[in-house]
């Protein structure tokens, strides 16, 4: 545990807002030797996102993905505090945070302001929907745990009243149609898993109705996964027709109802696809405080995706804000990879900012004689390195133990597919957990689907 007191007013204060990759990767790596380190986050986790679809059906427990922001806060060297809590407003200005318990339990005091020298933000992005009618109300998105765990639920909702007496044919049918909309890896790994969970436990708990489920999974675009090469989107497509999978691409969703949606397809004309379980994912858009600190700062953040930031992860058009993640617009696509090495930067460039202001004051009260020496060390740790990003390979789980990878390779990409890359696969994703808990956790739940089959209860 932490040895010193929490809060140094010799030392700046960093707020660190949200809990998600950009921002435990900070936190992680920044030293609280040189900052006061508070941390506003309405997650009071990290969440392993890569393995959250196989959470849909039971592969994993969610629990085995999560991890305490005090699990990590607790390992510094000064203690960090951490509120959970939503940031609902940013006044640059004053350098004020707006926080508010958003939790189902609120005490005397539930909205509260902090003050901030340094503001990080990695508050992520929100799912998209593009203002379509019925799919906030209908659909399901993939991104947090109550989604993986209210997918998960559906799901067994919808087998267990297609089992139900008296049920007509077509209704078995509508009821047992798992749809999902957007082929990007969100899509195409959640369909994956539930085709697994189909072949592997369905067929032995629901012998009756198993033959009759059907995934169908629509993309606007002509193909799935625009992400990865030419070869692997084959690739994906053809084992999903294997694994019967029906892909509807040139297919628009216009607007999502009850028991059906409304798509447009590729020749014009519109047509109905009646479903019992929708999953929406068609990707990311910007956080309502994200868009609201946007206005604040009309003239220099003009990208309607998510915040404009300079290469040193600085927010333009502010003073002492840096943004990271998803919640930013970037040359790079919105990946935990991504996020992680922005957030080990920012880092580093604070433990750069601690040496400047160090040698500053040096400088202040150097004798004559040595100015000159120090000026020079000044200047040079004034020199802080823009971020580079490092690319280390997409990965994509595909279904039937196989898997898809585009991976740097010498000066071009290596690209593979199949159950050895699967074995790549799970390496990758293994090493990648943050804490040994996790790893363990995760090991153990494969090996418990493996040996005793998914859970098929409805929580
Ligand atoms: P997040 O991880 O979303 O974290 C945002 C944090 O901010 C959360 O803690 C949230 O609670 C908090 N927050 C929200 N609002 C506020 C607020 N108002 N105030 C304070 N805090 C707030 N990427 C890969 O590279 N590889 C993969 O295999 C991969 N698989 C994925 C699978 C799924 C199902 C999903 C949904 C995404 C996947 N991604 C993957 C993408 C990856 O998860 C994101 O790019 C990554 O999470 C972005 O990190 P972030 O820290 O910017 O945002
Ligand atoms: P995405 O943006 O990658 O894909 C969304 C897809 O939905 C697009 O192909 C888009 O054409 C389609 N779409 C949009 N509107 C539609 C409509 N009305 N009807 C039908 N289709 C529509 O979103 P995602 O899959 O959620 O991924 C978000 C980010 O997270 C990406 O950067 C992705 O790389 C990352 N991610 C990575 C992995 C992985 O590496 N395995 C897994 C999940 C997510």
């Amino acid at each position: 545990p932490p040895t010193q007191e929490s809060f140094d007013p010799s030392k700046k204060t960093i707020v660190v807002l949200g809990s998600g990759w950009a921002s435990t990767s900070f936190l992680k790596a920044v030293n609280t030797d040189d900052y006061n380190v508070v941390v506003v986050s309405p997650r009071n986790y990290f969440l392993f996102t890569p393995l959250l679809p196989s959470c849909t059906v039971g592969t994993i427990d969610v629990r085995s993905l999560v991890e305490p922001i005090r699990f990590i806060t607790r390992h510094k060297s000064r203690d960090v505090k951490v509120y959970e809590a939503e940031c609902t407003d940013i006044d640059p200005e004053k350098k004020l945070l707006t926080i508010v318990d958003s939790s189902d339990v609120k005490g005397e005091s539930s909205v509260s302001t902090i003050p901030y020298d340094y503001l990080v933000i990695g508050v992520g992005a929100q799912n998209q929907t593009f203002g379509i009618k019925g799919v906030e109300q209908y659909g399901c998105f993939l991104k947090e745990v109550w989604d993986a765990q209210k997918i998960r639920t559906k799901l067994m909702d919808c087998i267990e009243t297609a089992a139900f007496p008296g049920q007509s044919p077509e209704e078995i049918d509508r009821l047992l149609h798992m749809v999902v909309v957007g082929g990007g890896p969100t899509g195409i790994e959640y369909a994956a898993e539930l085709h697994d969970f189909l072949v592997d436990d369905l067929t032995v708990w629901y012998p009756e109705l198993a033959g009759k489920i059907k995934i169908t999974l629509v993309e606007a675009l002509p193909n799935v996964l625009p992400a990865f090469s030419k070869q692997l989107i084959e690739y994906t497509e053809s084992t999903f027709k294997e694994q019967n999978i029906t892909i509807h691409t040139k297919t628009m969703v216009k607007e999502v109802r009850e028991k059906e949606i409304v798509v447009k397809k590729s020749d014009g004309t519109d047509a109905s696809i009646p479903y019992g379980l929708l999953v929406w994912a068609t990707g990311n858009t910007m956080r309502p405080m994200v868009r609201n600190l946007m206005n604040k700062l009309p003239e220099s953040q003009t990208v309607r995706r998510g915040l404009s930031v300079d290469d040193w992860l600085r927010l333009q058009g502010s003073e002492d804000i840096f943004a990271l993640g998803d919640a930013t617009a970037t040359k790079y696509a919105p990946t935990a990879q991504v996020a992680s090495q922005q957030g080990k930067y920012l880092a580093r460039v604070f433990a750069q900012l601690a040496t400047t202001e160090k040698l500053e004051d040096e400088l202040a009260s150097a004798p004559a004689e040595e100015k000159a020496k120090k000026l020079r060390k000044y200047q040079k740790s004034q020199d802080i390195q823009p971020f580079k990003y490092s690319h280390q390979g997409s990965l994509c789980y595909v279904g039937s133990d196989k898997a898809i990878a585009d991976v740097p390779f010498a000066q071009g990409n290596l690209s593979s597919g199949g159950v050895a890359t699967f074995a790549f696969w799970r390496s990758a994703y293994v090493s990648n957990i943050f804490s040994g808990r996790n790893r363990w956790l995760v090991i153990t739940d494969w090996t418990k689907k493996t040996l005793l089959g998914r859970d098929i209860s409805r929580e």
